[in-house]
C-alpha cells in the first residue's frame, strides 16, 4: 500500500518464524496494526498463516512487567530498581552456590518459539555461577527422538523435503496448524492435489491436514505402535525393503527383519483399531515412493510407547532408504548443535538420562521434593512458565515453593514469576534485536537476526543486559577484561576480532564469558545490539561446516575472516539470510555412528518392541473411559506467548472436542458445559460436538488457563491442560509425558 512504512520482523508463534513485514501504529505509534509475510525471508517467502495478525495482543498484554519485583513475606511483590534487583539476585544465587554448590541452581527456559539469544547469554550467567543442570520445554517433547537418532545415526534429527516427495507421511502430527516446515499449508495443498502424490495421515482425530489426506489412518488413541508395526510388516512381509540400501548403509537388518517377518499385520491393524486393507495400502505407498518424506510430532512424542514409535518410525524411513536423496529426509547444517544425544551423566537425584543436555522436564518437581544432598535448592527460570507448562502444575507449585531462591526473567507476570522470590522484566521480542535457531531448511539454510522494532519500554531490560549485569555482580567479568575490547574496537573489526579471539581462547574464566565480553565492547547499531553473541556462533560454525558455509558465499581458510563475513551478512540483512548450502550427497556422509552405518537393531527398544506384541489387549479403567488429548494445537492457540485471552478470535475459552454421539449418550448438547476428571485433578469445561473426533477421545487446547486482569479482577480462561496431568505418566527410556493419553472421565453437570 503506497505510504505504508513496512518493517522486517519475524512472527513469535510457531517455530517455523516467518519474515513478516509490520506497520506501526495507533497513538503512539508502538501498535503493531498490520502485518504481511516478508517476501524477501529466504525461508518463508512471504507465507504467513492467520496467527501473526494478533500480535499486538502480546505487545500490548495487560500484566506487561514494568519494574523489578521482590517478594515481601506475605508472598505480595513490591517494586524495586535494578542496582538493588541486581545486587540482591546476585548475592543470593552465589549464597546457594557457595552453601550447597553451584550444580543445586538449576536453569529452565532460554527461550521460546522467537526468542533463542536469551539462553545464549544465560550460559554467562550460568557459568559464572557453576551451574551445571538445565531443561527446557525441549524435555518434555523431542527428547524421545533426539535419544533414538543419535544411537542410529550418531545424529539427533533429521528433517524431510516435503515440498518434492512423493509420499508425505504425518504421524501424530496436523502440520495445517503446528506448520514446523516452512510454507506448509502450501505444501499441503500442493501434495494433496496432485493426483501423483499420496498424503498419508496417522492420527486419532480427522484434523484439518487428514482433511487433506489420500490415506487418514485414524489410529485408535495411543495405539501408534502397534499401527507402525503393521506397516513395517507389510514392508517386509510383501517385498517392499529397499535391499540395496539397507545392505550398503545399515547394520543390525537381521534382526529387526526377524521380528518383522512373523508380525501378523491383521492382528496390529485391528490393535490399532484400522482395517488391514487400508493398512496395506498405506504400506504399499510408502513402500513403492521413489521418495518418502515423513515427520512425527506431538501427537505420538506425547503419548504411550512414544519413545518406541519414534524408532519404529525410523525403521520405516531406513527400511525404505528414504534419506541423502531429494523429497527425501536429510540432516541439515544448523547454526547451533541444539540436538543432541544421551550423555554419559544422569540427573543428581533420580538419575534421570539426560538427553540433549536437558533434564526430563517430568523428574523436575521429583529433583526438589527430595532430601538429597544434591537437590536442586534455586531454580533461574527464562522465558518460560514452567508451573503452567509442565506435567501436574499443583506438584510443580510446591516444588517451586520449596526452593531457597526463584528467579523469573520474563515479560509477563506468569504463573511461575507469581511464585518467584524475584521477577526481572524483559523487553518483549519486538524490544531487541532477536532470533531463534529453529532453522532446519535444506539444502540452503538460512538464519534471521531480525532487528529492534520498537524503542525499548521504560523499565524492562533486553535478557542481554541483564545477564551482563549479573555477570558483573557476580564478579565473573570486570572493568579490566572489557577496557582492551572496547579498545580494540576503535582499531576496526580486524582488531576487535583478533582482541576477542586472544581474549577467549587465552583465558578459561574469559571464554565462559564470551557472550558478555561481545555484547558489552562490539560496535553495533543499536538496534541490533543483542546480535552481538552471533560472532562466536559464527566462529563455532565457521571451523565446522567451513564447506556449507562456502556454497553459501562465505569461503575462506581462515575461520576467523569466514567468521567475520558471515555474521556482517546476518546483521546486514533484516529479512533474513543464507548461511549454509549444502548437497545431497552430504547427507550419508553426515552419518556419525563408529562404522557410519545407520544402526537398526537398538537392543533395549527391540525388547520393548517384542513385549509390546505380547501384550495382552488395552484394558480400560472403568473410572476413567475417555482418553483426553491434552494440549492440541488449534487456530488461535500459540502454547503461552500471547497471555492476553481476546486474541482469539474463534473458540475464546478453548473447548472440549468430543465425538457427538459421546455427548448424545452423556447428555449434553454443544456449547454446555461438563465436568473433566482424571486422577489428578477436576474442570469445568465447555464442549464443543465435533464428529472429528473419534467415540471415546476428547481433546483440549494448549495454552489456555493463564491468568489475565480484567476489569473484574485477574481470571483464568479455559482450562490449564496440567492441572489434570500426572508427573508420573511418561515414557520409561526418556521421561517425556504423556499428555496426549490421559485417562479422563467426563460428565455432564445439568
Ligand atoms: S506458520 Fe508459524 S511462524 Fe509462520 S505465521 Fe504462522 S504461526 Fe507464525
Amino acid at each position: 500500500m503506497a505510504g505504508t512504512e513496512w518493517k522486517p520482523t519475524a512472527c513469535i508463534l510457531c517455530e517455523c518464524n516467518c519474515g513478516l513485514e509490520v506497520e506501526l501504529g495507533g497513538e503512539d505509534g508502538r501498535h503493531l496494526v498490520k502485518f504481511r509475510g516478508d517476501k524477501r525471508h529466504p525461508a518463508s517467502q512471504g507465507y504467513a498463516c492467520e496467527k501473526p495478525h494478533r500480535l499486538d495482543h502480546y505487545q500490548h498484554g495487560r500484566d506487561r512487567l514494568t519494574s523489578p519485583l521482590r517478594r515481601r513475606k506475605d508472598g505480595t511483590f513490591e517494586a524495586i530498581d535494578w542496582e538493588t534487583a541486581i545486587s540482591e539476585v546476585a548475592a543470593r544465587l552465589a549464597n546457594v552456590r557457595d552453601s550447597w554448590g553451584g550444580d543445586t541452581i538449576f536453569y529452565y527456559g532460554g527461550g521460546g518459539q522467537g526468542n533463542h539469544l536469551p539462553g545464549a547469554y544465560a550460559t554467562a550467567t550460568r557459568r559464572a555461577l557453576g551451574s551445571r543442570w538445565r531443561s527446557s520445554a525441549l524435555a518434555q517433547e523431542k527428547t524421545g527422538e533426539f535419544w533414538v537418532g543419535d544411537r542410529m545415526m550418531g545424529v539427533a534429527t533429521t528433517r524431510a523435503d516435503f515440498e518434492h516427495c512423493d509420499v508425505a507421511l504425518f504421524i501424530g502430527k496436523n502440520p495445517w496448524h503446528s506448520h514446523s516446515f516452512p510454507r506448509a499449508r502450501v505444501t499441503l495443498k500442493e501434495i494433496s492435489q496432485d493426483p501423483a502424490r499420496t498424503l498419508i495421515v496417522i492420527d486419532p482425530r480427522r484434523t484439518e491436514t487428514a482433511e487433506l489426506a489420500d490415506i487418514h489412518l485414524q489410529v485408535r488413541p495411543g495405539s501408534d505402535a502397534w499401527l507402525l508395526t503393521a506397516l513395517l510388516g507389510v514392508l517386509v512381509q510383501e517385498d517392499l525393503v529397499n535391499q540395496a540400501f539397507v545392505a550398503e548403509h545399515t547394520n543390525g537388518a537381521d534382526d529387526v527383519l526377524a521380528v518383522l517377518r512373523s508380525v501378523a499385520v491383521a492382528e496390529c491393524s485391528a490393535r490399532a483399531g484400522l482395517d488391514e486393507g487400508l493398512v496395506r495400502k498405506a504400506a504399499r505407498a510408502i513402500g513403492k515412493a521413489p521418495a518418502l518424506s515423513s515427520f512425527e510430532d506431538l501427537g505420538v512424542q506425547m503419548n504411550h510407547h512414544s519413545t518406541l514409535v519414534s524408532y519404529l518410525h525410523r525403521l520405516v524411513v531406513f527400511l525404505t532408504g528414504s534419506i541423502g536423496k531429494p523429497g527425501t529426509h536429510y540432516i541439515p547444517t544448523t547454526m547451533i548443535p541444539f540436538a543432541t544425544g544421551a550423555s554419559k551423566q544422569v540427573s543428581p537425584v533420580a538419575g534421570a538420562p539426560i538427553i540433549s543436555g536437558l533434564v526430563p522436564c517430568n523428574l523436575i518437581a521429583e529433583e526438589i521434593l527430595s532430601d538429597h544432598p544434591k537437590r536442586y535448592r534455586a531454580m533461574l527460570v527464562e522465558a518460560a512458565n514452567p508451573a503452567h507448562s509442565l506435567a501436574d502444575s499443583k506438584r510443580m507449585r510446591e516444588a517451586l515453593t520449596a526452593l531457597d531462591t526463584v528467579v523469573v526473567i520474563d515479560v509477563a507476570m506468569s504463573e511461575t514469576a507469581r511464585l518467584a522470590h524475584y521477577v526481572l522484566p524483559a523487553s518483549t521480542q519486538f524490544e531487541k534485536a532477536e532470533a531463534t535457531f529453529f532453522n532446519f531448511d535444506f539444502p540452503k539454510n538460512t538464519f534471521h537476526l531480525r532487528p529492534r522494532l520498537l524503542e525499548p519500554m521504560p523499565g524492562p531490560l533486553p535478557e542481554a543486559e541483564i545477564h551482563s549485569r549479573l555477570c558483573e555482580a557476580l564478579g565473573a567479568v570486570t572493568e579490566a577484561d572489557l577496557a582492551p575490547l572496547r579498545e580494540a574496537a576503535e582499531l576496526g573489526p580486524e582488531a576487535y576480532g583478533q582482541a576477542v579471539a586472544e581474549a577467549v581462547m587465552g583465558d578459561q574464566r574469559l571464554g565462559a564469558q564470551a557472550p558478555v565480553l561481545l555484547y558489552r565492547t562490539m560496535k553495533l547499531p543499536e538496534t541490533l545490539r543483542e546480535g552481538a553473541v552471533m560472532l562466536g556462533l559464527a566462529l563455532r560454525l565457521a571451523m565446522k561446516e567451513g564447506p556449507s558455509l562456502a556454497r553459501a558465499g562465505f569461503a575462506g581458510d581462515n575461520p576467523l575472516a569466514v567468521a567475520k563475513s558471515l555474521f556482517e551478512a546476518i546483521i546486514a540483512s533484516p529479512s533474513g539470510v543464507v548461511f549454509a548450502v549444502d548437497e545431497w550427497s552430504d547427507v550419508l556422509r553426515r552419518i556419525a555412528t563408529p562404522d557410519r552405518k545407520i544402526q537398526l537393531a537398538l537392543p533395549d527398544l527391540l525388547e520393548a518392541w517384542r513385549a509390546l506384541l505380547s501384550e495382552a489387549a488395552d484394558v480400560r479403567d472403568s473410572a476413567f473411559p475417555f482418553v483426553l488429548s491434552a494440549g492440541e494445537r488449534r487456530s488461535f492457540t500459540a502454547n503461552t506467548i500471547i497471555r492476553d485471552p481476546t486474541w482469539r478470535k474463534k473458540d475464546a475459552d478453548g473447548a472440549l472436542r468430543i465425538n457427538p454421539e459421546d455427548a448424545k449418550r452423556l447428555g449434553v448438547g454443544s456449547g454446555e458445559q461438563v465436568r473433566l476428571t482424571t486422577k489428578r485433578g477436576s474442570a469445568l469445561v465447555r464442549v464443543e460436538l465435533s464428529d472429528s473426533m473419534q467415540r471415546g477421545h476428547v481433546s483440549l487446547p494448549n495454552g489456555l488457563g493463564l491468568s489475565y486482569p480484567t476489569e473484574g479482577g485477574e481470571k483464568a480462561t479455559g482450562v490449564a491442560p496440567n492441572e489434570l496431568t500426572a508427573s508420573e505418566d511418561r515414557d520409561p527410556f526418556v521421561g517425556t509425558p504423556w499428555h496426549k493419553h490421559v485417562a479422563a472421565r467426563v460428565e455432564a453437570v445439568g
